[in-house]
Formats: structure tokens, C-alpha cells, sequence
């Protein structure tokens, strides 16, 4: 263990921000980390427990007791080794995951959890900085093609995996760069896109062969991939956005948060936009759903220069403290307020919207109503709210099923993601194997990453009678 009183002696420390002022100028990351004597103090304070919650509580079951006491005894290398023994892509989620782990964690019973996610950050960035992350080629082939459909966190998972179990993999994607959700849906702030390349570079020296601008089901077919390839594995997300079919909805000015927050990644990325451009500039903005994409429209209308930004939500307003004696260790339900909250922001809690006025086919407004537990309308409480640009973040349903999951006539679940298990990961056409969103539905990047991990240990077994890749 790192110090047996560091968690009585050192305060809970966490990186800073710039200021608000400063960071909404720019579209880069603004956190400013902690220094590596900081680091050690934050991984003294880990007690080793007996029964290490954190552990549990992180969905690739990260070793993070190990770890903790590598930084506090400064063997960054080897701290660098455990992290990657369960996490292919440690800087994507020690920048961008809600860190359950920190939920979980037993300091978290006085609200000073150890501070995991910074430390997972600080070293697989120091990793990359001396140079330890290098390709780690097989020694061995096997001789099998397999074909990876869906190049986000869960496809580059598996895909690596894959490929240092050596099979030959192809990694095809649609759109023109490689990361999914993580290259088109969260914003540059959040998670700076060179991350993703130099991971890709790895993968590629590795042998990951990647086809960019080719979607399986449009320019490839699938009955091509089953017959070129030993086993295919399906990894393209949950796509189909929710809509809110309410009066007014056809106004000009009302779209969904991915168009809006992939138009700026690639405005950002030097790609062609799309015409027509969905821009906050000088607008009376009106995010509705209260998520993670939520914000991400808040922040990023507020760097475009929005008039005001107002996010409606149709859950109650959470506790601002949960009670730990009923929901530790689990994630628990309590108000969450991001930095781009912080950056300006209105926001307000049951409220269901009835319908998007507007004159001449352009969006002016809405009107709303407060909504009760039952999400029943209050009586009395109707309101309108004057808007220029209406984002709808209200998640994704399923995956798209026309061409790549119809096409290959696979069994879906009830909830219209594809059909398979967290063991064989296999589908009903037993070559064809799927994991992350499009398996589970919209979920998080670090549960994209364990089931690519899985997939890949599953697919292994099926061609190779057998697996030595890892479980998680
Ligand atoms: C705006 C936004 C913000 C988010 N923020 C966070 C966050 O902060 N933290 C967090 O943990 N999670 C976050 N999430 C959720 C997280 O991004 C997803 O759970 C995760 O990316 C899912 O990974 P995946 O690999 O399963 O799918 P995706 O990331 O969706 O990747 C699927 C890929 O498959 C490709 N594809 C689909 N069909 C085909 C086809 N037929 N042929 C070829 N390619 C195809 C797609 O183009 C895409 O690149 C966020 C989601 C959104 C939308
Ligand atoms: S639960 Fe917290 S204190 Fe205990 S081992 Fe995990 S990180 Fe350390």
C-alpha cells in the first residue's frame, strides 16, 4: 500500500481548470494537471483495501490499488504496465470517464475519493512522453482474417487485441477518420483528437490494416465480409438518435446534438462540414436532455458565441448529495454539474416540451410545461422560452439497422440492439461476433473498451480452439 496514513495526511487533489473566460475562446483541453510530487502524495492516499470497491466498481476491473502505489513510489513504468493489462486506451477514458471507480471508492464514504482518474491520466501520458508506449507486434500468426466493422472505442479495443493475438485485421469505418463517438461526438475540449491518432499509429504498426470512408452495408457488402473473413466483429455503435415528434418539429432550426457537435469536431479537424452549417453564433440556444451530449452542446455553443444557452430536462432535479449509506458503492443518482455548466448555462428540471412555434418555417420558440414524478403535465405551469436553435439530446434508441445489421439478418434484442451475450459475444449467425453500444445500447467509452477486449478474447477462442487474451 502507498502510505498507511496518506489518506489522513493529504487532501484530495484534482487538476485545475483555466479560467472561464480563457477556455471558451478555444476549442482545446483546458485542464492544468498536477505535478508528479502532487501525483505521489494523491496515490499515498490509497489505503489498499481489503476489498478494493474500486476495482469492482470499474467496468474493465482496473487494478487500481496496484497502480496507486506505483505512482507514490515513483515506478511510473510499471504503473504504466498494470494500467495496460486491463485498458487499452488508459488517456481516453482518464480524460472522459465519469469515473465509477471514484464512486465506488471507500474514502468516497467522507466525499474524498482517491483521485483514480487523474492518476490513470498522468500516466499513460507520462508513458507516451518517455517514449514506453511502443508497438507490441505478435510473435506469432495465425493465419486468420478478421474483419472489424466500426472503427470507435469498442472496434479499436478489439481490433488491437486481435491483431496482438495475431490474426490479420482489417478495421473498417465509414467515416473519414478513425474513434467514433470519441472523434465525432465529444468535443475537442474534452478529449483532444491527436490522443486518438498516436494510438492509431500504434495499432497500425502493429498490423491493423484500417479502411477509412467505407461503410459495410453501402460500399462494402456484408455477405463480402463472411465470405473473406474468419470471423467478423460488429462495433458500429448506436446511431439512431431519440426523437421528439411533438408539433413544430419540422422548423427550421431544430436538430439533433450530433449534428450539431460533429459539424464543429470537423470543422475543427479540417474535414468538410456539410452544408447547411448549425451555428450558435449570437443565437438564443435550447438543449434539451440533460446527459453527457447535453453538455456537450452547452459547452460548445457557448465557444460559438451563443446569445444565451438554457438546457431543459424531463427528469426531476437530483439531490445535490446522495445518501451514501444507500447508494455506496454504486453510482449514485445526484446533481452533476460540468465544467461547460460552469461555463453559462440555465438550467431547468421537469419540464416537458409541448411543442416548437416559430413563423415562416423558422424556429422562434417553445412551449413547455412542468411535468410531475409521472411525467404527467402540471397544470398552471406552462411557459414558453424564446429559441433560435433547438438540440435534441435525448440519447440514441438502437443501432441503424438498414445494411450492415439487416443485411447480415441478425436477431435483435427487444430493444432493437443486436443480440448477443457478455460470454460468446456471438450473434445468431454464429461467425459473426458484437460488442460496445451496438450490443449493449448507448452506454460509456469504458464499457465500449471491455467489451472489445471481450469480443476479441471470445472471437479467439472460436478460430483458435482457445484464448490467452486476457478476460477483461
Ligand atoms: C456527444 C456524446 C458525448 C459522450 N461523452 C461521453 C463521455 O464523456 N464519457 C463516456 O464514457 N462516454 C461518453 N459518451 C458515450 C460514448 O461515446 C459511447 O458509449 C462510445 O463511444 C461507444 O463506443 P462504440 O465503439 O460502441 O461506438 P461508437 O463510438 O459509436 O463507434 C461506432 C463506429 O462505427 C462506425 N460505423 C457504424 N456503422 C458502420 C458501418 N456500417 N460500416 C462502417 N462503419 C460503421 C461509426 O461511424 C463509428 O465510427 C458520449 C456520447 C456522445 C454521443
Ligand atoms: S477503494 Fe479507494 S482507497 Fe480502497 S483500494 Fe480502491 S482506490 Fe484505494
Amino acid at each position: 500500500m502507498g502510505k498507511p496514513t496518506g489518506f489522513k495526511e493529504f487532501d484530495r487533489k484534482t487538476p485545475s481548470y483555466q479560467p472561464v473566460a480563457e477556455r471558451v475562446r478555444h476549442y482545446h483541453e483546458f485542464t492544468v494537471p498536477l505535478d508528479q510530487d502532487e501525483l505521489a502524495r494523491q496515490g499515498a492516499r490509497c489505503m489498499d483495501c481489503g476489498v478494493p470497491f474500486c476495482h469492482q466498481g470499474c467496468p474493465v476491473n482496473n487494478i487500481i490499488p496496484d497502480w496507486n502505489d506505483l505512482v507514490y513510489r515513483n515506478r511510473w513504468k510499471e504503473a504504466l504496465e498494470v494500467l495496460h493489462s486491463t485498458n487499452n486506451f488508459p488517456e481516453f477514458t482518464g480524460r472522459i470517464c465519469p469515473a465509477p471507480c471514484e464512486a465506488s471508492c471507500t474514502l468516497n464514504l467522507t466525499d474524498t475519493p482517491v483521485a483514480i482518474k487523474t492518476i490513470e491520466h498522468a500516466i499513460v501520458e507520462r508513458g507516451f512522453a518517455e517514449g514506453w508506449i511502443v508497438p507490441e507486434v505478435a510473435m506469432r500468426r495465425s493465419g486468420k482474417k478478421v474483419a472489424v466493422v466500426g472503427a470507435g472505442p469498442s472496434g479499436l479495443a478489439a481490433a488491437q487485441q486481435l491483431a496482438r493475438a495475431g490474426h490479420d485485421v482489417v478495421l473498417f469505418e465509414k467515416n473519414a477518420k478513425v474513434g467514433g463517438l470519441l472523434r465525432y461526438g465529444i468535443p475537442d475540449f474534452k478529449l483532444d483528437k491527436a490522443v486518438i491518432d498516436r494510438r492509431v499509429c500504434q495499432m497500425q504498426a502493429e498490423g491493423v490494416e484500417i479502411r477509412t470512408n467505407t461503410q459495410v452495408g453501402r460500399d462494402v457488402s456484408p455477405q463480402d465480409l463472411l465470405d473473406g473473413f474468419d470471423a467478423v466483429v460488429l462495433t458500429g455503435g448506436s446511431e439512431s438518435p431519440r426523437d421528439l415528434p411533438v408539433p413544430g418539429r419540422a422548423l427550421g432550426g431544430v436538430h439533433f446534438a450530433m449534428e450539431f457537435l460533429t459539424q464543429q469536431n470537423r470543422r475543427n479537424g479540417g474535414e468538410p462540414v456539410g452544408a447547411p452549417d448549425i451555428l450558435a453564433t449570437g443565437k438564443k440556444v435550447v438543449v434539451i436532455g440533460g446527459g453527457d451530449t447535453g453538455a456537450d452542446c452547452v459547452g460548445t455553443s457557448n465557444r460559438q458565441g451563443a446569445a444565451s444557452v438554457t438546457q431543459i430536462e424531463i427528469m426531476p432535479r437530483p439531490p445535490e448529495k446522495e445518501n451514501k449509506a444507500v447508494t455506496w458503492p454504486k453510482w449514485p443518482n445526484k446533481l452533476r454539474t460540468s465544467s461547460s455548466h460552469d461555463e453559462g448555462c440555465e438550467r431547468r428540471w421537469s419540464v416537458s416540451t409541448v411543442r416548437f412555434t416559430g413563423t415562416d418555417g423558422r424556429l422562434t420558440g417553445l412551449d413547455c410545461t412542468e411535468v410531475d414524478a409521472k411525467f404527467q403535465p402540471v397544470p398552471g405551469t406552462e411557459f414558453h422560452i424564446e429559441a433560435d436553435l433547438v438540440l435534441l439530446a435525448m440519447g440514441f434508441v438502437h443501432p441503424v439497422h438498414e445494411g450492415l445489421i439487416d443485411g447480415l439478418a441478425l436477431d435483435k434484442d427487444q430493444r432493437g440492439n443486436v443480440k448477443a451475450d457478455t460470454v460468446a459475444y456471438q450473434t445468431s449467425n454464429p461467425k459473426v461476433f458484437a460488442a460496445g453500444d451496438m450490443r449493449r445500447g448507448q452506454s460509456l467509452v469504458v464499457w465500449a473498451i471491455r467489451e472489445g477486449r471481450q469480443a476479441a478474447r471470445a472471437v479467439d477462442a472460436y478460430l483458435m480452439g482457445s484464448s490467452e487474451l486476457p478476460q477483461v
